[in-house]
């Protein structure tokens, strides 16, 4: 059946624990059953494999449901000293063996992947040994004649090369995040300052990220340490300035491995006393330590590490005999894999070059991507902006909104409002969308103006759909041309979208419309030209993902079918996504319609589980998945159908899914993305240019599209895009849904 002849996979979680371990499992023994292998838990990491017996054994469908939401891993972890001997290794390869494993996927940090590929080097010499000591019979041995290893990378720190993300490092972004927001508002009521260590041993992801999420006024971080002699005063300096320019709070985050220049650890406590000094005020410090780990693991984090845990099964089916171990990973939105070895070197040369001193090196090596967040943090974190060159022409640059509020805009507009400031233009804020251009009606920004707002929810400018007609244009122009307003950026969903276009389109009589224009993606929808992911999509997600969790868990005592109805519009990639994120058994995307038949199929699906022992059905259905067979009905029918078996409710989740502070995910995008359009913004107003773009992500990376070109790729009717990638993940949520043979399947 298969090219490598794998029928045995094992799997286990090794070194410290990560949340969506279980997620990644879940999704290893689902699609390994569902190719026909079998799939082994090792349990306890390294030790189950020395231990054996009943430290290994088969996992059945059902075995692997109800573990996607919870943190932490299901099977286990722990360190073993045993396994880095020669010894120690000889027994794992004995138990693989016995047990008929080929293939091990491995879900752990860099340690643990180092830990599968010594054992698959010494294979053949371990088996030779067990041969020679009557362990193994020749026969066994024979039948055994490589291993074949692939990795995922679990580890919060996200301090893996090769990969954008690994599995834990957005939950505990989370939690960090929530943490710091909660941080700020007493800090901000007291006028105090704190320090905050995260963790981060030799990675500065999580601190980074999390300033930049949270808008901290300082960063301490292993790959680049303060490059002054003086940091402690340049430090101060900058909390001080904020101080004094507003700010009631002062928040630095450390990585708990942060050294200064000369590689000396700096220690959290060292940073509160250099503070308290010099501020003279009493500083409060928080170590979060482990509550990082903890948790319910984010939506991203599930879906991330579901589809990793699917492609491992495919690589070990596909892999051939002698197939070089792979760490399958994650280039911005696409599954990728590398020579795991050659990810795990590379790993170490960032410590390694940490060690050394060689700073240049350990921020080369984390990419480009890390270091232009590195900067980007290290201009919204100033006080002020800098001096404006002389040389360079300054502009005027508009930000608005645009269509529904999706969390995340604020942090867009932040963004984007200091880093115009920083190069020296004059940032103008819109209000109320376009009606704000109609009215004249608009603010100037100072820097301070848009402190706090990285973590607000809402679209604190205000935002309207009402699409400008007939005159509006003229008063549109007559705005632009008055307010002398060179450039324009509009965050926003579909509405903008189609309103910057109807722009273009009157550039001819309204010469004002002259100017170059760019939207960034932020509709909770997820439905727009030129981008995978828009800003606020994530954090819906969450809520989704929050709502169901709590929904499911109403249910414990009875046996009982939600029928979930979730936002989206005419683009079903909410729906979708939430169903793979909950272990939903049925997604209704506006895409496919409903039919007959489906519901049909639905009921026989509901009825014949619950009359075998199902006690829980989740099904979710996008808004407008279909015009008649409403959610009211589909739980009216199930309802009447399901007879006595179960009990049918329907939940309509409605605003909350646009609600709340935006998700770590979120921010970062929304900053990213502001930091692409403003460069690109006066870029072309310098360049006497006068382009309409979009950004977005695409496959593999950031690009800025012409708006035009975008939208040959766009299904404006349904407004939505013509292709969309998430639909490839169809065929995977199904069959992770799906009841396993002879089991009455669980989430
Ligand atoms: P992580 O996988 O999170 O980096 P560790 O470095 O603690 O965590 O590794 C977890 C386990 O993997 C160790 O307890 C050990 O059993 C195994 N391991 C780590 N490094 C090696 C190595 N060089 N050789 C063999 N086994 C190793």
């Amino acid at each position: 059946m298969i090219p490598g002849a794998v029928k045995n996979i094992g799997v286990l979680t090794s070194g410290g624990d990560a949340q969506g371990m279980n997620a990644a499992l879940r999704a290893v023994v689902r699609a390994g059953l569902d190719r026909g292998a079998r799939v082994f838990a090792i349990r306890e990491g390294y030790e189950g494999l020395i231990r054996g017996g009943d430290q290994i054994h088969p996992l059945e469908w059902s075995d692997v449901g109800g573990i996607l939401q919870a943190g932490g891993t299901a099977i286990g972890t722990a360190r073993s000293a045993e396994f880095r001997t020669p010894q120690g290794r000889m027994v794992a390869v004995k138990h693989l063996v016995q047990n008929n494993i080929q293939a091990l996927v491995v879900i752990g940090g860099d340690g643990s992947l180092t830990g599968a590929d010594t054992l698959r080097a010494e294979w053949n010499d371990a088996l030779a040994a067990l041969v020679a000591q009557g362990e193994l019979t020749p026969e066994q041995a024979a039948s055994h004649p490589h291993l074949l290893i692939v990795g995922l990378v679990g580890s919060i720190d996200n301090d893996m090369w090769g990969t954008d993300t690994t599995i834990g490092a957005d939950s505990a972004l989370h939690r960090i995040v929530s943490a710091v927001d909660c941080i700020s508002s007493t800090a901000a009521s007291h006028q105090r300052a704190f320090v905050v260590e995260v963790m981060g041993r030799n990675s500065g992801y999580l601190a980074l990220m999390s300033a930049l999420a949270t808008g901290a006024d300082w960063v301490l971080i292993p790959e680049s340490p303060p490059d002054v002699e003086n940091w402690e005063a340049k430090m101060c300096e900058v909390l001080s300035s904020g101080r004094k320019a507003g700010r009631r709070d002062s928040i630095v985050i450390i990585a708990e491995g942060a050294v200064d220049r000369y590689g000396h650890r700096i220690a959290a406590s060292y940073v509160r006393q250099v503070i308290s000094d010099h501020l003279n005020e009493e500083v409060r410090l928080t170590i979060l330590g482990h509550v990082q780990r903890g948790g319910a693991p984010s939506a991203y984090d599930r879906l991330m590490s579901t589809l990793v845990g699917v492609a491992a099964v495919e690589e070990v089916l596909k892999a051939g005999r002698d197939s070089t171990p792979q760490l399958i990973g994650m280039d911005a939105n696409r599954v990728t894999k590398r020579p795991l070895m050659e990810c795990v070197k590379k790993t170490r040369e960032v410590n390694e070059a940490i060690a050394a001193l060689d700073f240049d090196r350990a921020l080369d090596l984390r990419g480009k991507a890390f270091q232009e967040d590195f900067q980007t943090l290290r201009t919204l974190v100033r006080a002020s902006p800098h001096k404006p060159s002389e040389e360079r022409r300054r502009l005027k640059i508009a930000v608005m909104n645009a269509s529904a509020p999706a969390p995340g805009m604020n942090t867009a507009v932040r963004a984007a409002v200091r880093l115009g400031l920083d190069r020296g233009h004059t940032m103008l804020g819109v209000h109320h969308s376009f009606q704000g251009l109609i009215h004249d009606d608009m603010r100037e920004f100072a820097w301070m103006d848009v402190d706090h707002w990285a973590s607000r929810g809402g679209a604190d400018l205000g935002t309207n759909r009402k699409a400008p007609v007939g005159k509006d244009f003229y008063a549109m122009a007559r705005t632009i041309e008055s307010k002398g307003i060179d450039a324009l950026l509009v965050i926003g969903g579909w509405a903008g979208y189609s309103t910057v276009l109807q722009l273009v389109k009157e550039r001819d009589n309204y010469p004002a419309f002259n100017l170059p224009i760019i939207c960034l993606p932020a509709s909770i929808n997820n439905n727009l030209p030129g981008s995978e992911w828009a800003v606020g999509s994530d954090t819906a997600l969450n809520n989704i993902v929050d709502a169901v969790n709590k929904i499911k868990q109403s249910a414990v005592a009875s046996r009982r079918c939600f029928v979930v109805e979730v936002m989206g519009n005419t683009c079903g990639y909410l729906t979708l996504m939430s169903m793979i994120a909950t272990g939903a058994e049925r997604a209704y995307l506006p895409e496919e319609g409903v039919t007959l038949n489906d519901l049909h199929r639905d009921v026989d699906l509901l009825n014949e589980g619950f009359a075998h022992g199902k006690r829980l059905g989740v099904m979710v259905r996008g808004e407008k998945a279909h015009p008649l067979y409403t959610t009211q009905f589909m739980a009216d029918l199930f309802e009447a159908e399901g007879g006595e078996l179960y009990e049918v409710r329907m939940s309509v989740l409605g605003h909350l899914q646009q609600g709340g502070d935006p998700s770590p995910f979120d921010r970062i995008l929304a900053t990213k993305f502001s930091l692409r359009c403003i460069g690109w913004l006066e870029e072309q107003a310098l360049a006497g240019e006068a382009g309409a773009a979009c950004v977005g992500i695409e496959g593999d990376a950031t690009r800025i599209s012409d708006l035009a070109d975008a939208l040959r790729d766009y299904d404006v009717k349904n407004q939505r895009p013509k292709k969309q990638w998430w639909m490839g993940l169809r065929d995977t949520a199904n069959m992770l849904a799906k009841p396993g043979p002879g089991n009455q399947r669980q989430a």
